[in-house]
């Protein structure tokens, strides 16, 4: 795969696709992790005399209309904020001043608001790819999705590569997948068994240990035999459970935190085999064979949190696994949304090895699925 740095720049138009899709209330930039993990690429660019169009995408607007609440506006003032220069929003791709003001880095508007990004229009795709002298990808986090900045505008360029974020969330999330040093423990807590079976089984064959959180958790507990009264667990994913819990590898709790609902009514904690017909298991204690587990593994993967810990009574479980997996002097990597919420919560971010930017794309590399993006710039290859 072509890198940025292997390309020849100085006074070259540079087109980024940049993940900067973030939560925004009343036009105030709730979370800027992803504009942070997206100025390496552009530093380096504008370091070397190059111009920079950035393209992104913000949230789910209508296809083809614009709507202020969709603008990526506060990201351009805060992105020039950031570089201590200024950034243009442009809007349209005809737009004359596009590579052609006193700015050397632009925006152009959501690239949702323009007809064709969703269904990987080709017309949309070369349009993109015609825009500047090389197409730089670097949305990680958009990376498992076909649409036309993140797939058929690296197939139109004359010239495409990776950003320097996306090259070091491959690096990483490799070492994680196929270069994994043992012992190997992976956390996988959250909702659903079904929305993350296939990393489920993947980490299943690769991982020494697998200590399972939340509902996912749940649903293990239930097809071990045990009761769940009224906690989240998926009926349909009982038999698959029981077939993974075959290797061995499952790390139950033991020790649950019940209630009678989500408001925290009658909190008890109590052994998993005590739970009753009208109660929820939502969250539970980190026990001495997680930690020691956790202590001694060369690689730790970790998504998903281990109970409801949006709710300060339920966040014991994901609190202490974070600290947990802080100590650890082996390599960490996180990944998903709910994951790094927590470790911002609870911990320094610095003392995990890794934070992947991609939640759906950080599932589907982990699952060993190729991503369309990586794919497309892998054919591009010189
Ligand atoms: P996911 O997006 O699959 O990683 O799921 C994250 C969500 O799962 C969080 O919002 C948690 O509140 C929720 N969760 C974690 N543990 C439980 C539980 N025991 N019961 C219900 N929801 C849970």
């Amino acid at each position: 795969m072509n890198k940025l740095s292997q390309f020849e720049i100085t006074d070259k138009n540079l087109v980024i696709r940049v993940d900067m899709n973030v939560p925004i209330i009343d036009g105030v930039i709730q979370d800027e992790t992803r504009i942070f993990a997206s100025l390496p690429s552009i530093n380096y660019a504008l370091s070397k005399g190059a111009k920079v169009l950035l393209l992104s995408h913000l949230g789910r607007p209508t296809e083809g209309v614009f709507d202020e609440s969709f603008s990526l506006n506060p990201v351009a003032e805060r992105l020039s904020n950031i570089l201590n220069q200024s950034v243009d929003l442009i809007s349209e791709i005809d737009d004359p001043l596009l590579f052609n003001s006193s700015s050397n880095i632009q925006i152009l508007e959501n690239i949702r608001f323009f007809t064709g990004e969703k269904s990987n229009s080709e017309e949309l795709g070369k349009s993109l790819s015609n825009l500047g002298d090389v197409y730089v990808f670097d949305a990680f986090g958009t990376s498992h999705r076909e649409q036309a900045s993140t797939h058929s505008a690296i197939t139109y360029s004359s010239q495409a590569c990776a950003g320097i974020l996306l090259e070091q969330e491959i690096e990483s999330l490799t070492k994680a997948l196929n270069e994994s040093e043992k012992p190997y423990t992976a956390i996988i807590g959250g909702a659903k068994v079904s929305t993350k079976l296939e990393l489920i089984k993947n980490l299943n064959n690769k991982a020494d240990h697998v200590i399972v959180g939340g509902g996912i958790a749940n649903t293990f507990i239930k097809a071990s035999g045990y009761e769940v009264g009224k906690s989240l667990y998926e009926e349909s994913m009982l038999d698959i459970a029981k077939d993974i819990l075959k290797s061995g590898k499952i790390i139950l709790p033991e020790t649950v935190v019940t209630s009678l609902n989500f408001d925290g009514e009658q909190i008890q904690q109590k052994d998993i085999s005590d739970v009753a017909p009208d109660e929820m298991i939502l969250d539970q204690v980190v026990t001495s064979q997680m930690k020691e587990v956790i202590s001694s593994s060369k690689t730790i993967l970790w998504n998903g949190p281990l109970g409801v810990f949006e709710n300060k009574e339920f966040s014991q479980g994901t609190k202490e696994l974070s600290k947990e997996i802080s100590k650890s002097k082996g390599f960490s990597i996180a990944g998903g949304g709910e994951t790094l919420a927590a470790i911002n919560k609870f911990i320094n971010k610095d003392d995990v090895s890794y934070c992947s930017t991609g939640g759906g794309a950080f599932l589907e590399f982990m699952e060993g699925k190729d991503l369309p993006s990586i794919v497309a710039l892998k054919l591009k290859s010189n």
